[in-house]
């Protein structure tokens, strides 16, 4: 009896880890492996680009449109992972004006967009991570204003978590992209690439994914309390 049970037990695991073995075993891998599929479209903007290199310097070789498109193709997929849909504003080297930025995210009505740039400082001792968005005077509890400062608020905490980086806290500027965008808009300021610290765990992939799924769990935080 109890080797009947042995063999039977062999069976049932043997039966698990062989694929199309059972058709329902399989469809409940398959349905537990795809992530849940996000009605959202987010826009991510990678800052700068074509002859537009943003900070930089030769001597610490270093520009801010290399580490903005990197990290930006890190915050698609982790992004993608949660299941939500993506476009970028610019894939490669090419030069995007910042009206046509806004212009991608109105014209398909996206849910969110993130721009993502590296900040610079005559002060080589500043540091940290800052989340802005559009300073409106006229209406700051319009709809999109309140959401923008939530998305903030998310993303900040999350990505502060994930890097370890000081919070510069939430701030609020003319900056045309967030401005010129009718959905709940933001742009991050990753890191000062003026401090030579910062800048070294900038130009590390690691940390770069940190801050990636840090913004991408942030985006998720702020669905997540719409829900
Ligand atoms: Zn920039």
């Amino acid at each position: 009896m109890r080797y009947l049970f042995l063999i039977l037990l062999a069976g049932l695991v043997s039966a698990c880890g062989t694929r199309g073995s059972s058709p329902e075993i399989s469809a409940l891998h398959n349905v537990r492996k795809r992530p849940i599929q996000r009605q959202e479209t987010i826009v991510i903007d990678a800052g700068h680009g074509g002859k537009d290199g943003g900070s930089l310097s030769k001597r610490d070789a270093y520009e801010e449109k290399v580490l903005t498109l990197e990290t930006a193709h890190m915050i698609r997929n982790s992004l993608n992972q949660l299941g939500y849909k993506t476009v970028m504003t610019r894939n490669d080297d090419t030069y995007v004006p910042l009206s046509t930025r806004a212009e991608i995210a109105n014209s398909l009505k996206a849910d969110l967009f993130v721009s993502i740039h590296y900040n610079y400082s005559p002060n080589r001792d500043a540091k940290g991570i800052e989340v802005y968005y559009y300073k409106e005077e006229k209406n700051p509890t319009a709809s999109r204003i309140v959401q923008s400062k939530s998305l903030c608020d998310n993303v900040l905490r999350k990505v502060i978590a994930l890097t370890g980086a000081d919070s510069r806290g939430v701030k609020q500027a003319n900056f045309a992209v967030v401005r010129e965008t009718k959905m709940p808009a933001i742009l991050v300021e990753a890191g000062f690439l003026s401090n030579p610290g910062e800048r070294e765990r900038v130009c590390d992939p690691r940390y770069q994914k940190a801050i990636a799924r840090g913004i991408a769990q942030g985006v998720d935080q702020y669905f997540e309390a719409l829900r």
